[in-house]
């Protein structure tokens, strides 16, 4: 299946529909030409009305992990974005987002992927996306996952999720931001250079 048909069915998919307190609105942004394939979880509400992945918060952060600008976030052709679910999963009581519904990646990730064959690194951004790419490869919790990142190169890279929820996770793991993003920067500058 190319490409095209299969981004044209996942933007007509309302598989969730009814059990969405929204109308769905896939939110997927990929290309012949992705290199670096960012998996996160799925669109936040401010995602979900602008219909731009990580044109939010979580976005500028991940914008500095990765070394660029939204210019080249968005415009360059080797940056390619697809969470584990396409569409807002709305907002749980305690004000964080649901998790992504688990049949939007039954569906279509498998398709999708095989689609982009040009891919070379996927961010895994957050346990969900961790946990399906890696599967038994996953340690039990994030930042072990995380901690063992050199285990999953080249072609797999974990990291926690941008949000501000996770800055007390990024301040109690330095080596982080010490070790990890500066390969990740080193990685994108060599293949947005290419
Ligand atoms: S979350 Fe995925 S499976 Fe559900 S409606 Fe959106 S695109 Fe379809």
């Amino acid at each position: 299946m190319s490409l095209d048909a299969v981004l044209a069915d996942i933007r007509a998919c309302r598989a969730c529909a009814g059990e969405l307190p929204h109308e769905p609105r896939p939110v997927v942004r990929v290309a012949p030409t992705t290199r670096l394939l960012i998996c996160g979880q799925a669109p936040g509400r401010k995602v979900h009305e602008s219909g731009l992945p990580f044109d939010d918060a979580s976005g500028d952060r991940l914008r500095g992990w990765l070394g660029i600008d939204r210019e080249t976030f968005y415009g360059h052709p080797a940056i390619g974005v697809a969470a584990m679910a396409f569409c807002f999963p709305g907002t749980n009581p305690k004000g964080g987002d649901y998790p992504p519904p688990r049949r939007c990646a039954q569906l279509w990730r498998p398709q999708l992927l095989a689609a982009l064959p040009r891919v070379e690194l996927t961010l895994l951004v957050g346990a969900h996306a961790q946990v399906w790419a890696l599967g038994p490869r996953a340690e039990s919790a994030m930042t072990q996952t995380v901690a063992h990142w050199r285990d999953y190169l080249p072609s797999l890279l974990p990291t926690p999720h941008p949000s501000w929820r996770n800055t007390a996770w990024l301040k109690r793991n330095p080596w982080f931001d010490h070790e990890v993003v500066p390969y990740l920067r080193a990685r994108v500058s060599d293949m947005l250079a290419r």
